[in-house]
């Protein structure tokens, strides 16, 4: 079969090499000049695997005001003119509750083991280098009642296959040293030993090259803007490009928080919005300055991650419309928290090479993998926070779905209608 990917992002790569592992001829297309051009370019690099707790949870009722009056909080509401924003916002709230965020969390985590287990037996990917670094990750509190939601989400989880410990401050600062200078506001952290860090970029790069030069080779479009999709009755035709018309037998729509776009000119409806953070990328100043494992500074909802020499640094979260400018406030506000918690791990007065993307989140914080609706067009789409951490294992999903195999875990946890 052949099969056309819209979109080159970490998902669309992914998915890319599940199909050609499955012997489908597979084209790529992406409108940027290569692979990894949009939210996965410069993302945390964290592959929390037992970190999937959704965004949508009972806390936001708590956390809410803050939210919505501070003006350095971590996640930032800007209401727009836009109604896809509130029709949203109002699915997300619904989220928000103990059970569907306890539901979310296991659908998540059986999707997080298997993008691990995939990436870990897959021995072409093991033989690509980047950054793959397992470490570890190792989430620090600084208030009470957070840390106790985190400890009994740790009991939660131990149920469900995590592996998880419980740190006190002095076990943090033992195990990450680099954390000295925030000793006296850390109350406790949660260590997670398998989880990693890697560079979604060097990863998409390295798979180009792999599909480009296996057997049956992929074929790649960069540079090429899918204009329209082309539906007669329950099929898709083809696609517009810049580049012209491509025809395939099956399509795959992976293209982040524009899919929506692209779906809405078929008929079908992806609850989809634009969560923008922000990332510095800085090269290692001083190794013991700088973390060893990942770090989430939960207060400031801040991730670290080592990519090489380089430390990355991820935050924000922003739900303010599709906007791509790099607010300076919000740039500012990340480095002064990185410099205060890691002051010697960079040189915070030079270039921190800065970046914003966009999270293509759903309301519930699941992804959409499989059916569209739609006979020949399959979803991989709406990962928000977590596209690097479960693209494995949604394009195994994906792939099974489209060659009509059983999928490795059920696939109603990814409907369209759960998202
Ligand atoms: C600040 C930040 C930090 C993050 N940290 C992490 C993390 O630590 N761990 C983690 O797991 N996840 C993280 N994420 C989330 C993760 O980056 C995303 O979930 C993931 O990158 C989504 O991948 P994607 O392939 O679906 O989308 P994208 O990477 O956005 O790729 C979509 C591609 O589709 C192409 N495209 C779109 N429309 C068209 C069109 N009409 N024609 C042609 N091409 C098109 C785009 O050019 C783009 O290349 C983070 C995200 C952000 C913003």
């Amino acid at each position: 079969m052949h099969v056309v990917v819209i979109g080159a992002g970490v998902v669309g790569m992914t998915s890319a090499w599940a199909l050609a592992r499955e012997g489908h001829r597979v084209t790529v297309v992406d409108a940027a000049p290569e692979p990894a051009a949009g939210a996965s370019h410069g993302n945390g690099a964290q592959l929390s695997y037992s970190y999937v707790a959704p965004l949508a949870g009972p806390s936001i009722w708590r956390d809410l005001p803050g939210l919505l009056f501070s003006k350095d909080a971590p996640v930032r509401f800007r209401p727009t003119l836009d109604p896809f924003q509130y029709r949203w916002g109002m699915k997300f709230l619904a989220n928000c509750n103990t059970e569907a965020a306890r539901r979310t969390t296991e659908a998540l985590l059986r999707l997080a083991f298997l993008s691990r287990d995939t990436v870990k037996a897959a021995e072409d990917v093991g033989g690509l280098d980047f950054d793959w670094r397992e470490s570890g990750k190792l989430v620090v509190y600084s208030k009470e009642e957070s840390f106790a939601a985190a400890r009994a989400q740790v009991e939660l989880q131990a149920g469900l296959g995590c592996r998880q410990t419980v740190f006190d401050r002095s076990q943090c600062l033992t195990h990450e040293p680099a954390l000295h200078t925030i000793a006296n506001r850390i109350v406790g952290g949660i260590f997670t030993a398998d989880d990693a860090a890697a560079d979604p970029v060097k990863l998409c790069r390295g798979l180009q090259r792999l599909l480009a030069s296996g057997n049956g080779a992929v074929d790649f479009r960069f540079g090429t803007r899918v204009e329209r999709l082309k539906r007669a009755g329950n099929r898709l035709t083809g696609i517009d490009t810049s580049a012209g018309p491509i025809e395939g037998d099956a399509y795959v729509l992976a293209g982040g928080y524009e899919s929506r776009i692209l779906a809405r000119s078929v008929g079908v409806d992806l609850p989809i919005y634009p969560i923008k953070g922000y990332s510095l990328t800085v090269d290692v100043a001083d190794d013991k300055a700088a973390p060893d494992a990942s770090v989430t500074d939960y207060a400031n909802k801040i991730v670290y991650a080592r990519l090489g020499a380089q430390l990355r640094i991820a935050g924000m979260a922003d739900i303010v419309g599709p906007a791509r400018d790099l607010a300076k406030d919000r740039v500012a506000q990340l480095a002064r928290q990185a410099r205060a918690t890691f002051p010697g791990a960079a040189d915070w007065t030079g270039d921190l090479r800065a970046w914003t993307g966009m999270r293509p989140a759903t309301p519930s914080g699941r992804p959409i993998i499989g059916a569209s609706g739609i006979a020949n067009l399959a979803l991989n789409v709406g990962h928000g926070p977590l596209g690097f951490t479960l693209a494995f294992g949604s394009a195994v999903a994906l792939a099974a779905h489209l060659a009509g195999h059983a999928a490795p875990l059920p696939m109603e946890d990814f409907s369209l209608a759960r998202a």
